[in-house]
């Protein structure tokens, strides 16, 4: 994999889910935490924003350990964004990761590991290294003898002696015996141009500079001890991983590795599974780089839409990892009142047993006015970069009034779409609003039809 920037790692981000809120850009709160009117793409719902820059503050604190929060509200009423906008208040690079409840049934994977790789997806961790690069016409290249250190025949290498000369002048090198093999490998000689690429004081690269050709990273225990002095460039390299991405590309761990390489193996994509062996290892190479001041942890966010799906088993898993250290902030989400514990016939708020609800800060979500749909549309239409005439725009939040935001926020493509092949326009007509309103129905609309024309369907 030689020659692939660290920066082109991608990472495993849920990225799709979080399409729909790309508008949300912080929570648009004052700086006393009230709720402006329309800020950082949110609109109205404001006791649950102001309520949710409380819960920034406590996290900002260190007073959420442990604790949870939970969006009582009905569907399309800002549960997701809310969630997102927390994210984004804590920082421009906190991890969110957004899942469904109804996501931990799956044949194939346990209830509690879905869990577990979500909550591992919502911890971030930034790895932070000075690379240092030397780069210039090799003037000299020596290796220097001893004797053999078995007291055999023969001489070893001891190291290795290059000087380079760049515009800004020559640098002499001595660089460990093991630097040998790959100068050899790439043929470099007196009168190359090279680069020799370090970081926390280790040669990791030496490669050609006319195009980089035939350079290759060297492995970890081939990593040699760079001299002391002048640098010829020097790079603080940032790179930002989930610890499910360190699972993901180190399902087969290695002996002696660095932060960055642990990163780079990123790049492998191995498909082994992840055990809980290894995340045990991750966390405890993790907790070596923290403490060694290389790497800083980013708790992310882990959003848990219709908890009430989740049965007892991730119940007790969730109030296990709430209390761990290496713990997201976890927002729950439901629009159930009080119903049955899954996997119990014991009835409760929201679905939710008490000693996980006691741990919860609930925030209420209330369905907009026809006003606040209106406004959220046109964001959303600015966004997708859709036009659409004040009528038009008019008719959806009053579509959005007796049916749903979620509803008329999914009109707006069909809408262009018949503007376009029906009308010939770029810009959305309150007729192509009705046009599509009469072909789509919203769930109310649906159930009421059910309800109307019942001896037409077939039920068993
Ligand atoms: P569900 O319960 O169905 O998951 P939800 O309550 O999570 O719904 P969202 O998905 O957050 O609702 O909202 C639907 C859409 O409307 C999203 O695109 C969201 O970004 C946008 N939206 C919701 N509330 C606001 C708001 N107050 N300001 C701006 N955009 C909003």
């Amino acid at each position: 994999m030689s020659g692939i920037k660290i920066e082109e790692v991608v990472s495993t981000t849920k990225r799709e889910r979080v399409a729909a809120h790309s508008h949300v850009k912080g929570l648009g709160l004052e700086s006393d935490g009230r709720a402006k009117d329309n800020s950082s793409g949110f609109v109205g719902q404001k006791s649950a924003r102001e309520a949710a820059g409380i819960v920034v503050e406590l996290i900002r604190t260190k007073k959420m350990a442990g604790r949870a929060l939970l969006f009582a509200g009905p569907p399309g009423t800002g549960k997701t964004a809310l969630a997102l906008g927390i994210a984004k208040e804590l920082g421009p690079k906190v991890p969110f990761c957004p899942m469904v409840g109804s996501e931990v049934f799956s044949a194939e994977v346990k209830k509690t590991e879905v869990l577990m790789e979500n909550f591992r997806r919502a911890i971030g961790l930034r790895i932070k290294e000075n690379k240092e690069v030397y780069e210039g016409e090799v003037t000299e290249l020596r290796a220097e003898e001893t004797d053999n250190p078995l007291g055999g025949y023969g001489k070893s290498i001891s190291h290795v002696v290059i000087t380079l000369k760049s515009v800004k002048g020559s640098k002499q090198l001595k660089l460990d015996a093991a630097i040998y093999d790959s100068l050899e490998k790439e043929k470099v000689s007196v009168g190359d141009v090279i680069y020799i690429e370090a970081s926390s004081g280790a040669v990791k690269r030496v490669g050609r500079s006319d195009a980089f050709v035939g350079d290759h990273d060297l492995e970890a225990d081939e990593y040699v001890p760079l001299p002391k002095g002048d640098v010829h460039k020097k790079k603080e390299i940032v790179q930002d991983v989930t610890l499910h991405d360190l699972d993901i590309a180190n399902a087969k761990p290695q002996q002696g590795q660095d932060a960055m390489s642990l990163v780079n193996s990123l790049m492998k994509q191995k498909k082994t599974e992840i055990t809980e062996k290894l995340r045990q290892e991750i966390n405890k190479v993790v907790n070596k780089y923290i403490d060694q001041g290389v790497a800083e942890l980013v708790p992310g966010v882990l959003f848990i839409d219709e908890v009430h799906m989740l049965d007892i088993e991730c119940f007790t898993f969730l109030n296990k990892a709430l209390e761990s250290t290496l713990a997201p902030v976890v927002i729950f989400a439901t629009n159930r009142g009080t119903c049955r514990i899954r996997g119990t016939d014991i009835r409760a708020p929201h679905g939710v047993p008490t000693d996980l609800l006691d741990r919860l800060l609930i925030v209420r979500t209330s369905p907009y006015s026809t006003d606040d749909i209106m406004r959220i549309v046109d964001i959303r239409a600015q966004v997708e970069g859709v036009q659409i005439e004040d009528n038009a725009l008019g008719l959806l939040g009053e579509i959005g009034g007796r049916t749903s935001l979620r509803y008329v926020a999914q009109l707006l493509s069909p809408s262009l779409i018949i503007a376009q092949t029906q009308g010939g326009r770029e810009s959305i007509q309150r007729s192509d609003v009705e046009a599509v309103d009469n072909l789509f129905k919203d769930a109310k609309a649906s159930a009421q039809i059910l309800h109307a024309k019942a001896d037409e369907f077939i039920y068993q």
